[in-house]
């Protein structure tokens, strides 16, 4: 039987269809969350509607203690198998010289500090090193990082490409280890994301400018960050997988 897995920002979007493809392979799930406690709920009441033991944590991948909490409640369900470093924010539409330091340390604190956070918390367990079974990490990056966002969010692009590095680094790090490290870097993928970042239209107005011609669903990134965490992937380590219909 799977184990554990840890999915951070697990309350909507791609981290929700991501908590839910995991419990329809026999995963436990504990489902991370900053502010959405209804579809966090939500999310872990049809993940047990599968079959499966799932749990609601209420944390800030920024915050250590309630990174640490995340983990301790994971456990609660079982040995921790795979983490899903997903929770992510965007900004505003603005140019460089419009950034401050507000700003940017958000940018780079849930984007980039807090994976850091909870893979060092997913490796002392996993590892085998310290007697852990072994396991995934799998970092949502975004195809931002190779396009760079220019005059919309360098920021955010650059947060991500900081994430595809820990990506190649960790990867390398923990590979005699039994822990495979992986990304995936989605494209346009229809979610409430793009609101937050006041273009609720993003996806629909870009959607000519993809060569499949249409934006993603949230599954269609769960199911490559399954297959990562799979056995089917047992030789796929430090890969940054894109998902962004060739974008
Ligand atoms: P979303 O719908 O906006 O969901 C973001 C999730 O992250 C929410 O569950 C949110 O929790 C959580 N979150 C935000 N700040 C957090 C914090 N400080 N601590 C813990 N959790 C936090 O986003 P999404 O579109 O599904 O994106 C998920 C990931 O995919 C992100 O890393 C994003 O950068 C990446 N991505 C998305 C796209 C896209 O087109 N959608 C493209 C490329 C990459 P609450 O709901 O509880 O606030």
């Amino acid at each position: 039987m799977p184990g554990v897995v840890v999915v951070t920002g697990g309350s909507r979007g791609i981290g929700a269809a991501t908590a839910l493809a995991f419990a329809r392979r026999g995963w436990a799930v504990s489902v991370g969350y900053r502010h959405d406690a209804d579809g966090a709920r939500g999310v872990v009441g049809r993940c047990r509607d599968l079959g499966v033991a799932a749990a609601a944590v209420a944390v800030d991948v920024t915050d250590e203690e309630d990174v640490a909490g995340l983990f301790a409640a994971a456990e609660d369900m079982g040995p921790l198998g795979a983490l899903v470093n997903n929770a992510g924010v965007v900004d505003v539409q603005a140019r460089v010289d419009q950034m401050g330091l507000e700003r940017l340390a958000r940018m780079f604190s849930v984007n980039v500090i807090g994976p850091f956070l909870c893979a060092a918390r997913a490796v002392h367990r996993m590892s085998t090193n310290g007697g852990g079974p072994g396991g995934s990490i799998v970092n949502v990056s975004s195809a931002a990082a190779r396009l760079g966002s220019p005059g919309e969010y360098v920021d955010y692009a650059a947060s991500k490409g900081a994430l595809d590095t820990m990506t190649l680094g960790l990867a390398k790090e923990v590979a005699g280890e039994g822990i495979r490290v992986n990304a995936v870097r989605p494209g346009l993928i229809r979610t409430d994301i793009h609101a937050s970042g006041g273009q609720p239209e993003r996806v629909e107005g870009l959607r000519a400018g993809v060569p499949m011609q249409r934006g993603g669903e949230p599954e269609e990134v769960a199911e490559a960050i399954v297959w990562l965490c799979s056995p089917e992937a047992s030789y796929v380590t430090g890969a940054l997988l894109d998902v962004a219909g060739g974008r």
